[in-house]
């Protein structure tokens, strides 16, 4: 199958209040085109560098969405590309980018990674940690929190992975529920090819996959 039936077949199967995230790490320029003429219109990307590269290319004609793991000394170029940081995982590295942010006039929509439960999983804040992070971040102007973001377990089983959906929606739900000023909890981003089914069902309303679009990555 070639990479725009993938995405017209996603597409089609995606309810149109799930956004597609194409996940695209070491896909290169033509590929990221056929899956935006197929119809995709937003390109996640989880290395600064390798998204500065498309984006030269490609501009502002998709959205971009960071989900990778963010380093302090990348904000500054991530500011630059991106309309949604997926990843913030601490205080500090929001404070960084919404330093960043009020300095060229921008405000920034992010959302908090949790680390849901997968022990081999170092990303992401606690659950236990979320809302106090949030109420922390919300106090940042340029910087608008939007919902929140997980992984889930790594290995390849949807079932295996609905547990921890499920709780970061509860956890989504919760923070909802506290009515933070200045956030809104709208994006609940989880899935991936494996899982994406599993995660839509657990309240997902942001997909990000790659493999299913481009086919397996050269490791
Ligand atoms: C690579 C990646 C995906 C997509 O993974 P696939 O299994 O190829 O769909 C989703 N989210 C993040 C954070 C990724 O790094």
């Amino acid at each position: 199958m070639s990479i725009e039936q993938n995405v017209y077949e996603l597409l089609h199967e995606l309810s149109p209040d799930v956004q597609l995230v194409a996940a695209a790490k070491s896909m290169g320029i033509p590929q990221v085109l056929q899956a935006i003429d197929a119809g995709v219109k937003i390109i996640g990307e989880n290395y600064i560098q390798e998204a500065e590269e498309k984006y030269k290319v490609i501009g502002n004609r998709v959205k971009w969405h960071f989900i990778g793991h963010l380093q302090s000394n990348k904000v500054k170029k991530a500011v630059a590309i991106f309309d949604m940081i997926e990843t913030v995982d601490s205080v500090e590295i929001a404070s960084a980018i919404a330093k960043r942010c009020a300095e060229v006039g921008k405000i920034m929509p992010v959302l908090i990674e949790v680390n849901s439960g997968a022990e081999e999983q170092k990303c992401g804040v606690l659950t236990e940690n979320a809302a106090y992070v949030i109420s922390a971040v919300s106090r940042f102007p340029s910087i608008k929190v939007m919902g929140l973001m997980t992984m889930g377990p790594l290995t390849g089983e949807q079932e295996e992975a609905r547990p921890y959906f499920a709780k970061t929606r509860e956890v989504f739900e919760n923070i909802k529920g506290l009515n933070i000023d200045g956030i809104e909890m709208k994006y609940l981003s989880m899935g991936m090819t494996n899982t994406y089914k599993v995660a839509i069902e657990e309240g997902a309303n942001i997909v990000r996959i790659g493999s299913k679009i481009f086919g397996p990555r050269k490791s």
